[in-house]
C-alpha cells in the first residue's frame, strides 16, 4: 500500500457490493445470482480508498484500511453511514437524444402490432426522426441533459449514447453535437456512437441510404472529428431484414472502421441473420 496523497476515502458504509469475491473478472450465467457483498461488523463500517491515479486501492473494514494507510491524506472523504456502496452501472446501449415520445404506440403494441407493423404505419423510428429534425440543438441538449442526470441519479456512471434519429448529415451532426456538449459539460462519462444507418429515411432505398452514409455522412463527420469539433467513438448500423442487409452493413461498418471508430451494431434483433458471423 502506498503512502501519500489519495483521491478518495469512503467510510462507515453498511455494505459495499464488490460483485466478485474470489478474484473472478466477471460473473456469468447462474453466478450472477451470487453477487458478493462486504458487510460491516460489530458496529464498524466498511469503506474503500482510491489512490492518486484513480484506482481502488483498498476495500475492507474501515479499521483495516486505516491501519494500512496510516499517514495518508485524502482529497475527499465521504461518510457513507447506513448506506450501501455499489459499482457504477455501465449502460452499453442507449438512444438518449430524442424528441417526441411514442406513448401512443403502446396501444398498437397491446393490440398485437409488431415492431415492423408500427414502423410501416409511420410510427417507430420515423416518428422520432420527424420530431428530432424539427428540434433545435439546444432543445435536444436540454432533454439529453435531463435524461443523463436521471440516469446518473439512479446509478449509471458510464453511458454509450447513439445518434440515429436524424438520418441525414445535418440532423445526425446536430444529434452528435448534443452528445459532444454532454461529454464536455455533464458529469456522466459518455462513449458516443454515430448511428446514421439506424433506418432507411422515408422515400429512400437501402442502397441510396447506404451510399449517403458511406459517401456523404461519414466523410463529413470525419472532417469534424479531425478539427476537434466532434469526438465519435463508435459506429452502429441496424443490420436487419428490410433495413440494412449484411452487405450494406459491412460497407457501412468498414467505412466507419477506416475513420477510426469502433464497431457496434444492432444485429439479430428481430430476425435471425447470423449477423455476428459476418463481422
Ligand atoms: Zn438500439
Amino acid at each position: 500500500m502506498s503512502v501519500g496523497a489519495h483521491r478518495l476515502r469512503v467510510r462507515n458504509a453498511a455494505q459495499i457490493v464488490t460483485v466478485c469475491s474470489r478474484g473472478e473478472r466477471v460473473l456469468r450465467g447462474g453466478e450472477m445470482g451470487n453477487v458478493a457483498v462486504l458487510e460491516g461488523e460489530e458496529g464498524e463500517g466498511v469503506g474503500l480508498a482510491v489512490d492518486g491515479d484513480g484506482k481502488i486501492e483498498a476495500v475492507d473494514l474501515d479499521s483495516e484500511i486505516d491501519a494500512a494507510l496510516q499517514g495518508c491524506t485524502f482529497d475527499h472523504v465521504i461518510d457513507a453511514s447506513g448506506q450501501c456502496v455499489i459499482p457504477g452501472l455501465v449502460d452499453a446501449h442507449t438512444h438518449p437524444v430524442w424528441e417526441g415520445d411514442r406513448v401512443h404506440e403502446f396501444a398498437m403494441k397491446l393490440a398485437g402490432a409488431t415492431y415492423m407493423e408500427v414502423h410501416a404505419k409511420g410510427g417507430g423510428i420515423h416518428y422520432t426522426v420527424d420530431c428530432v429534425r424539427r428540434a433545435s440543438l439546444d432543445q435536444l441538449y436540454t432533454s439529453l441533459d435531463r435524461r443523463l442526470t436521471a440516469m446518473l441519479t439512479t446509478g449509471t456512471t458510464v453511458v454509450e449514447a447513439k445518434s440515429g434519429y436524424g438520418l441525414d448529415l445535418e440532423n445526425e451532426t446536430k444529434m452528435l453535437r448534443a452528445i459532444e456538449r454532454a461529454k464536455r459539460e455533464h458529469a456522466m462519462t459518455i462513449s458516443s456512437t454515430y448511428c446514421g444507418a439506424h433506418a432507411i429515411p422515408k422515400g429512400s432505398t437501402a442502397e441510396d441510404a447506404t451510399q449517403d452514409v458511406v459517401n456523404v455522412q461519414i466523410p463529413a463527420l470525419r472532417e469534424l472529428c479531425a478539427t476537434g469539433e466532434l469526438s465519435i467513438d463508435n459506429i452502429d448500423v441496424f443490420c436487419e431484414k428490410g433495413v440494412f442487409d449484411t452487405d450494406a452493413s459491412r460497407r457501412i461498418l468498414s467505412t466507419g472502421k477506416d475513420a477510426g471508430w469502433k464497431l457496434n451494431f444492432h444485429g439479430d434483433e428481430l430476425f435471425p441473420m447470423n449477423s455476428g458471423e459476418f463481422f
